[in-house]
């Protein structure tokens, strides 16, 4: 660990105004104590959403000194529920936070998912065998609360958190890497960490790329148990109603005391290529003719802020000089695979490790090393994610024949067939060697249909 002072220009970050409109919507966010060390930083990291903060732990409980710099001037998160695969609550358990993510999280049965028109289940998931395969369980939390784990721990931890400080720019420098902030300051660390989302500035020192639009939105809402069941819920499952251009994901929050949904469709407005797309009449029209456990649901969305869906295409190399892309900003994905999330912390996690591999006795790191060895195994992990959502998103959402042949194959898989999670699920891989091998696709045409078209 490095002791050399070597602190932003400018002593405290400017009080930064919240960015306006949508962003703030439903937002819960923490102001933290602002505290300086006034030393240099072996690592600085720029974004404190899930993927920085948890990497601020992994690489402080690695023993280094870690900056976290945020755009915002609270540290928090936009949204409901999120779901959590054994391969992260492994991490997490690791990093002795699976028990607090437990006590406020759900550990839900099953996860069952039906057709949306005719409420018809397709596949049927018995969650306990998951902790039984993989050591670990799965788990569904509120986005909030999971933040909240981490930011709890970085601040235990001592990790420096600056809110309220917007990175303008990235640069390598002779010993490390130097950003700069909005306000002219600056400051230099061994390594910096660009966990700055999906429009990553950082990004741009990689590629010449832009967000792809999907034309899919996703309305979400988190509202008291009481309030939904009545719908016909089911309280101990993560249920998914996949439909024509649409689908409709259930499941329980915070102990069991809340219920979350999230309405995905796609926008005719978007297709058209209108500006204003995803308004809450398209979100109305995109569920006609759904069941009526998806009918009853609906009324409970939030209507006051939508995400408009975007990933970008598989890069495969995330690191320059001393800058290291992470999370959103190296691979956001759609959201299909519920692995987005999971991918940030668990490149925290690999970086982590490898700090650990590559310290000597004295305790300096071969930064070259560890960014080389992160930049081995992470991209073509990502890349499978990213491009299987991509896969898994078009297959929910078929019409007509299509509809039917996908739930005829659907009606065959054995939902414990575990070569179809094997490759997600199982433990994160830290060298390339250690990467599970893919499953092999199902052709949508293998599904013999013998009903009539409904949808
Ligand atoms: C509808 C939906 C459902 C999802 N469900 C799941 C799920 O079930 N499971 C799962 O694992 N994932 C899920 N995801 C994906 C997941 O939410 C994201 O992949 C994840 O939150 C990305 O975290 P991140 O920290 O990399 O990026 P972000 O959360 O985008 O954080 C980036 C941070 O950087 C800050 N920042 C940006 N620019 C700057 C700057 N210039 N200077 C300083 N700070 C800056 C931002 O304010 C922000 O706090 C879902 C996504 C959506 C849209």
């Amino acid at each position: 660990m490095s002791n050399e002072a070597n602190s932003r220009t400018a002593a405290t970050p400017p009080a930064g105004a919240p960015p306006a409109g949508d962003e703030t919507a439903r937002r819960e966010g923490t102001e933290v104590a602002e505290f300086t060390s006034g030393q240099r930083a072996d690592v600085i990291i720029i974004g404190g959403g899930i993927g920085g903060l948890s990497t601020a732990v992994n690489l402080t409980q690695a023993g280094l000194r870690v900056k976290v710099y945020e755009r915002q001037r609270a540290f928090g998160e936009v949204g409901a529920g999120m779901q959590i695969a054994s391969n992260c609550t492994r991490i997490l358990d690791q990093m002795g936070l699976l028990e607090e993510a437990k006590r406020l999280g759900v550990l839900p049965e099953r996860m069952v998912m039906r057709d949306a028109l005719d409420a018809r289940a397709l596949l049927t998931l018995d969650l306990r065998k998951v902790e039984e395969r993989y050591g670990y369980p799965y788990m569904v939390i509120h986005r909030s609360d999971l933040h909240g784990v981490f930011l709890r721990a970085a601040q235990a931890l001592g990790v420096e958190l600056h809110g309220g400080v917007r990175c303008v720019d990235y640069a390598t420098t002779a010993v490390g890497a130097r950003v700069t902030f909005d306000d002219g300051s600056s400051d230099e660390a061994d390594v910096v960490i660009a966990a700055d989302g999906l429009h990553s500035i950082a990004r741009k020192l990689l590629v010449d790329d832009e967000p792809v639009n999907s034309a899919y939105v996703a309305y979400r809402g988190a509202v008291p148990i009481d309030q939904a069941r009545d719908n016909g819920i089911d309280e101990q499952a993560v249920q998914v109603y996949i439909g024509p251009g649409c689908h409709f994901v259930q499941y329980g929050l915070r102990a069991g005391e809340m219920f979350n949904q999230v309405a995905v469709f796609e926008s005719p407005k978007a297709l058209a290529g209108e500006e204003d797309w995803g308004t809450p009449d398209e979100l109305d029209a995109a569920f006609t003719g759904t069941c009526a456990a998806v009918q009853k649901g609906l009324p409970l969305m939030w209507r006051d802020r939508w995400w408009r869906m975007f990933d970008r295409n598989p890069i495969m190399t995330w690191v320059t000089g001393r800058i290291a892309l992470l999370g959103d900003a190296a691979h956001p994905p759609l959201q299909y695979m519920a692995q987005g999330a999971i991918m940030a912390i668990e490149d925290g996690w690999v970086l982590g490790q490898h700090v650990r591999r590559q310290r000597d006795a004295s305790g300096a790191v071969d930064w070259d090393a560890v960014l080389t060895a992160y930049d081995a195994v992470r991209p073509e992990h990502c890349r499978r994610i990213l491009q299987t959502g991509r896969v898994w998103g078009e297959l929910w959402h078929l019409h007509n024949e299509e509809r039917l042949q996908r739930n005829a194959v659907l009606d065959t898989i054995d939902p414990h067939d575990w070569a179809f999670t094997d490759w997600v699920w199982g433990p994160t891989a830290l060298v390339p060697e250690e990467e599970p091998e893919m499953f092999v696709p199902i052709p949508l045409a293998s599904g013999r249909t013998a009903q009539p078209v409904a949808g």
